[in-house]
């Protein structure tokens, strides 16, 4: 018997809960809460008439410990999944301490006044988590999550060291509006207006955003430019995987999207200080983040594909011996994912689908003991191969090949 509680009920929550369903014999009750009660009853009626499992619905403010703690002691779940946003990351895992309950995430803990985001926080959880002999499970999702897992998994199998690793993350997606965002509006602006930051020679090294563009050629999407900026798995990934000289993140933007997001920040509209209008404190990022297309209702319109994966240079191992090869090789792993096809399985575009997906698949780990430990932990410290194994059957396979020397960029 295991029971969960998923919180939040936005694109991502709504893939994971219908992916849950699917495979009952993991996910054998299922109760879902989040701030608007409406959007949990929407995701359990059409889980409903998808897969004929019934989830519980709740109302809850995850940032209320009391009112989560009382939540969490009347379902008394085996987990809890955090699917809100990464604002409720510590007032969840408060909770989750408090009841002794396992924690799973898919993005870190973000200060709501700072557009910081780090590891240490929650971090710092980890004695509290190990003495109550609890698990938590950092980042879940595609990036962090899968990107991490898919270097893992080429230590394990490919390469003895990683001297140079590249995540490349395109959304080839086109959704027929002039500006969207494809998951939350406010976090992800956050996010690519922050500074770049990659790992080069042991330390961080900080350049503008959007300052470093590249072309590359995406299968199943084509060429695209894609930035590089800081994305928070580089953290987790240098720190797990010492001997990187380099670790980079790119991500692909179009042309429309850079006129509009450049135009919105000479504006003060992507500022997170607050403006005095009428009498009344508004964060400009916040009231933009209201008037943008919610993610959620994007599905329906968007076409093409994702395409996300690392490509990772070092010793080639040899597995029989498990030692070094002396010859340098480098791969290339990736999955592709459709966004008419996650949106006929589950209603929703692939940038939830490829988070909610491996979302489940953390969660599937921790419940079947699989992934275990008391304490705080990355992806970067579990062993790949199941996770990899349930990617290729839960609708998000991927491929690797070998290419034929190190990036050229
Ligand atoms: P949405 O904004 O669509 O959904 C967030 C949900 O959280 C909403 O239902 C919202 O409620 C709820 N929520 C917000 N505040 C609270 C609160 N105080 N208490 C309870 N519920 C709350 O976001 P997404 O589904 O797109 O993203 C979900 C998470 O996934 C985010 O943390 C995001 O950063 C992460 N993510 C991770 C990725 C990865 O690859 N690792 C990729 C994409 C996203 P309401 O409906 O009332 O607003």
């Amino acid at each position: 018997m295991s029971r969960v509680l998923v919180i939040g009920a936005g694109g991502v929550s709504s893939v994971a809960v219908h992916k849950m369903a699917q495979l009952s014999d993991v996910f054998t009750d299922i109760h879902l809460a989040s701030r608007t009660k409406r959007k949990c009853e929407a995701i359990a009626a059409s889980v409903k008439q998808r897969t004929g499992v019934d989830i519980a619905t709740y109302e809850i403010d995850a940032e209320e410990v009391p009112a989560l703690v009382g939540l969490i002691r009347k379902i008394e779940p085996k987990l809890v999944v955090n699917l809100a946003l990464p604002y409720q990351d510590l007032p969840i895992m408060d909770a989750c301490l408090e009841t002794g309950v396992d924690y799973l995430d898919t993005a870190n803990y973000e200060p709501k006044d700072e557009a910081k985001f780090e590891y240490h926080w929650q971090w710092a959880y980890h004695d509290r988590f190990k003495d109550a002999g609890i698990m938590a499970l950092l980042g879940s999702g595609f990036d962090p999550g899968v990107t991490s897992v898919f270097t893992m998994w080429l230590k394990k199998h490919k390469l003895k060291t990683i001297r140079q690793l590249d995540i490349l993350d395109c959304n080839g997606g086109d959704h027929g509006q002039a500006f969207a965002t494809n998951f939350n509006p406010e976090i992800n602006i956050r996010e690519v207006t922050a500074p770049a930051r990659h790992w080069e020679n042991g330390e961080f090294v900080e350049t503008p955003a959007m300052a470093k563009r590249i072309e590359f050629d995406f299968e199943g999407v084509g060429k695209r430019s894609a930035y590089m900026m800081y994305h928070e798995e580089l953290e987790s990934l240098s720190k797990f995987i010492p001997e990187l000289e380099r670790a980079r993140f790119w991500m692909t933007f179009g042309d429309e999207y850079i006129k509009h997001l450049t135009v919105l920040q000479n504006v003060g509209m992507t500022s997170i200080e607050p403006v005095r209008y009428q009498g009344q404190d508004i964060i400009p990022l916040q009231f933009l983040a209201a008037v943008l297309p919610k993610p959620e209702t994007l599905g329906e319109t968007t076409k093409g594909k994702t395409n996300i994966g690392v490509i990772a240079t070092g010793e080639a191992l040899d597995p029989g011996s498990g030692s070094g090869t002396g010859v340098e090789k480098t791969f290339y792993i990736n999955n592709i994912c459709s966004h008419e096809a996650a949106f006929e399985e589950t209603g929703n575009q692939a940038v939830s689908y490829t988070t909610g997906v491996p979302a489940m698949i953390g969660s599937a780990m921790m419940l079947t003991g699989k992934w275990s430990g008391d304490g705080v932990f990355n992806m970067e410290q579990m062993d790949p191969d199941p996770f990899m194994e349930m990617l290729n059957q839960h609708g998000l396979p991927w491929q690797v090949k070998e290419l034929d020397g190190p990036v050229g960029f």
